[in-house]
């Protein structure tokens, strides 16, 4: 079993830094599997990696995905999907975030689909893709209760309609997006499939045929089959982690990401001397202290001084003190402790677990903030067992 290095990002070795960030993909690969098999087969799987997979590192996600047959890749942003095809991706990419009229012309160099939310984006796309002499591939976008992004589910026949007499643009799918699926009351999400019904309708009745219908994500895929339609597009389930505490746990994915680092220093405190910036703790009795080089500036949150938690040695210890911007302290009590030991930010050991739902909790955030804030700084190494060349660097 051997872990490789992607992307560095300080251009030094992984090996240097004690803090790095462990991606199993075969752990992705299963997750994949368990929502493909919890959908059946009619429904096709849009695999969501934007902020860089959650946090998982965009490339070798990617790579991996596409292996796996996913039929297209969702995104935010057009850099990402520009990124991907600069890494050799040659698999269809939504990118699913608002554009600007001047990116056009790169959604079509680099065969990327556009959203398309009003009749005026939809005419900029027409013109730029027949200016270029190329058809644009489009998805459009209906807001049916979210007020994001998209032509509001009232007035969206125009956008449907216009969409029909452009000659260089190909309209292959329309979706919404749902503001409350991982809810436990999911009411407005009903609501939500409501509106959409009545927008879809228009192609039927005017005998023409669906385009690819979505938009369920990770708590749709959980919670509302009704949501399913054609294709669904999970984010963070895909990760292993649920979109909610609330949210009804239908199918069992596993952390695909583990968050490591060592100790490297220790020293005796005396009760009553204050740790950190702020001196907002101080031990009540003589303690042991680890020093453990992560901090806000890697992406653990100063918001978790004095909640967090860390598991060194196969046990839970407080993180005390503020946490700094590179270094945290760690109260070991009389327990011993050697430089070089692995901590535990994030993952399991020995039986026990640290979720990225725990941090989130310390932080007063979501799970998602978590993963996709673990900054660049940080070195990810990927595992594959099953196609081991996916982790080769390239
Ligand atoms: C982020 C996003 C998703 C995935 O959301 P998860 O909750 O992570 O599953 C799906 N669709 C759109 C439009 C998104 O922006």
């Amino acid at each position: 079993m051997s872990w490789t290095l992607h992307e560095p990002t300080l251009d030094v070795d992984a090996g240097l830094r004690p803090t790095h960030v462990k991606v199993d993909l075969d752990a992705l690969a299963d997750n994949l599997g368990a929502i493909q098999a919890h959908l059946g087969p009619q429904v096709q799987i849009m695999p969501v990696l934007k902020a860089n997979a959650y946090g998982h590192g965009l490339v070798p996600v990617a790579r991996l995905m596409e292996r796996l047959g996913a039929p297209c890749l969702g995104l935010a942003y057009l850099e990402e999907g520009i990124r991907l095809r600069q890494a050799g991706l040659s698999v269809d990419m939504l990118v699913m975030g608002g554009i600007l009229g001047s990116q056009i012309p790169l959604f079509l160099e680099h065969g990327l689909i556009i959203t398309a939310s009003s009749v005026d984006k939809l005419t900029a796309v027409e013109e730029c893709a027949a200016a270029m002499g190329r058809r644009a591939r489009v998805h459009l976008k209906v807001d049916t209760g979210m007020e994001r992004l998209g032509v509001h589910w009232y007035s969206a026949e125009k956008l449907l309609e216009a969409a029909l007499s452009l000659k260089h643009v190909q309209v292959e799918g329309i979706f919404t997006h749902l503001a409350n699926a991982d809810a436990a009351d999911l009411s407005h999400s009903r609501l939500q499939l409501e509106r959409f019904e009545q927008v879809l309708d228009f192609y039927p009745r005017h005998s023409l045929p669906t385009p690819l219908r979505h938009a369920a994500n990770s708590g749709g895929v959980l919670q509302l089959p009704e949501s399913w339609y054609d294709l669904v597009r999970p984010g963070i389930l895909l990760f292993g982690v649920y979109p909610s505490p609330e949210v009804q746990r239908t199918i069992a994915v596993r952390p695909a990401l583990e968050w490591l680092s060592r100790v490297v220093y220790f020293k005796v405190v005396e009760a009553g001397s204050p740790v950190s910036y702020g001196s907002t703790w101080a031990p009540d009795r003589r303690t042991r202290l680890v020093t453990v080089p992560v901090g806000y500036g890697d992406g653990y949150f100063r918001a978790m001084s004095d909640r967090a938690q860390v598991l060194l040695r196969g046990r839970r210890y407080p993180v005390v003190g503020r946490i700094c911007m590179d270094q945290v302290m760690v109260d070991i009590g009389w327990d011993s402790a050697w430089n070089g030991d692995e901590v535990v930010l994030v993952g399991r050991r020995d039986g026990q677990e640290i979720g990225a739902e725990e941090l989130a909790e310390w932080a007063g955030t979501i799970p998602y903030e978590v993963l996709t804030n673990i900054n660049t700084r940080v070195p990810r190494v990927y595992r594959c067992e099953r196609w081991p060349e996916l982790t080769e660097q390239r």
